[in-house]
């Protein structure tokens, strides 16, 4: 009988109703693309590294390795790493200058968190400022990092983030406006888990709904589902925290860290990504680069509502299809920013840090020529099948 009742129950949730949505999506031709743009995510194997170590007459917090998912989880590790330092030092008027390397979101927020908690923090030291994987990223919120993250307290990392987005969201945080976060639609092919559902299970997120996507050119995509879930505008947020820095006398130097025993200070917080396989010989660092277009007035604006986490077959082999809504592009090139609707995507090529600059830039003049078939293919033929 218990038997018969769970067959049933099963049967019924594959044949839960399916909301029909329809989305416009993105122009998308040669001439609709703004610009080629990739950047390497900081990988590591077994996910973020969080710790504490006593090195000579410093301490030294790492906080790095946060793959696809820096964005997503950014609050809560820097917590986390917090709060590892503020057992050693509770009291900020006992603690020794501090030093942070690296000034993507993860150096830029945990410098923030230490002046808001009144800490002594001496300035953040940088090999670069713009092209690096904190400003191009898209950065949507998901927690398929729960899984595979397994040296820290990814639940509890995915909960204070998501929680710290929405007291953003609300005008509510001390140091980011409202504009940095918004409540977005994300679409997802069933044959992807974005971790969401520990979210859902915790209150801080509306439950998923199946959905059957309607291009409304006569394509329908079904197997799919979405949440609701936060766009996070990277570029707004890096902004934010320069100007912060800048408001505070926090001051950003460009240099590039060799050993952390170069550094007069005697606490650091190595917030350096990729940047720690030499810096602290950890060869569980893996560059995994990523290729996105980002697209122009021409592709429209009504994609800029919704992110689509989607998937079809190349070669044989199957690939994701992201599309999310990026505002504006900084770069060392363009630091005051340039206009842009949207980006699509994305790769994530393994080792290429290994490369010569020969083979970088064949294997990125190919990975945008593939993803360019792709996408073609996605919004201008016939609709994928994603069944599993
Ligand atoms: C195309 C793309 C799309 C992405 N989309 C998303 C997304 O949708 N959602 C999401 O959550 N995440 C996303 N990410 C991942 C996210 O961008 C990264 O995980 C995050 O930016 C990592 O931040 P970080 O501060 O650790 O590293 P970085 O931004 O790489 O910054 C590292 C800093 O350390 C410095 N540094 C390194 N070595 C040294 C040294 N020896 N001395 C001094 N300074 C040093 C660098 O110069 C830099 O300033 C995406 C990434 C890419 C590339």
């Amino acid at each position: 009988m218990k038997q018969l009742i769970i067959a049933s129950l099963l049967a019924i949730s594959c044949f839960a109703e399916s909301t029909l949505v329809k989305l416009t999506p993105p122009q998308f031709d040669r001439s609709t693309i703004l610009s080629q743009e990739c950047n390497t995510r900081p990988v590591r194997k077994n996910g973020c590294y969080i710790a504490l170590e006593k090195v000579g007459a410093q301490t030294i917090i790492h906080n790095y390795g946060h793959g696809s998912k820096g964005w997503s989880t950014a609050f809560g590790t820097v917590y986390e790493a917090l709060k590892l330092f503020k057992e050693r030092y509770p009291d900020p008027s006992q603690c020794p200058d501090i030093r942070v390397i690296g000034a993507g979101c993860i150096g830029l927020i945990t410098a923030m968190e230490l002046h808001t908690n009144g800490y002594p923090i001496k300035g953040i030291t940088a090999e670069q400022i713009y092209d690096i994987a904190s400003w191009l990223a898209a950065a949507e919120f998901s927690a398929d990092f729960l899984t595979h993250w397994k040296e820290v307290d990814a639940t509890s990392i995915a909960i204070h983030s998501c929680k710290t987005l929405q007291e953003i969201e609300k005008g509510r945080h001390s140091y980011l406006t409202s504009t940095c976060v918004r409540p977005i639609s994300y679409y997802c092919a069933n044959c992807y888990d974005i971790g969401l559902d520990l979210l859902v299970e915790e209150g801080l997120l509306p439950s998923r709904e199946e959905v059957t996507l309607d291009f409304g050119d006569g394509r329908i995509l079904e197997e799919h589902h979405v949440y609701t879930s936060y766009f996070i505008d990277a570029t707004q947020v890096m902004k934010e925290l320069h100007q912060q820095c800048d408001r505070l006398h926090i001051p950003v130097e460009i240099a590039e860290v060799y050993s952390f025993d170069q550094l007069d200070e005697r606490v650091i917080f190595n917030c350096s990504g990729l940047g720690s396989k030499q810096l602290n010989h950890d060869d569980n660092m893996i560059a995994s680069r990523g290729h996105i277009f980002s697209l122009n007035e021409e592709a429209g604006e009504e994609h800029l509502d919704y992110i689509l986490l989607s998937r079809l077959i190349q070669d044989g082999k199957n690939k994701c299809l992201l599309i999310a809504p990026k505002n504006c592009l900084i770069s060392s090139k363009q630091s005051d920013g340039t206009k842009c609707y949207g980006i699509l995507g994305s790769t994530g090529i393994h080792d290429t840090d290994m490369m010569s600059e020969e083979e970088l830039e064949k294997l990125d003049r190919d990975e945008f020529e593939k993803m360019y078939e792709r996408i073609d293919q996605f919004f201008n033929g016939v609709c994928p099948e994603i069944k599993e």
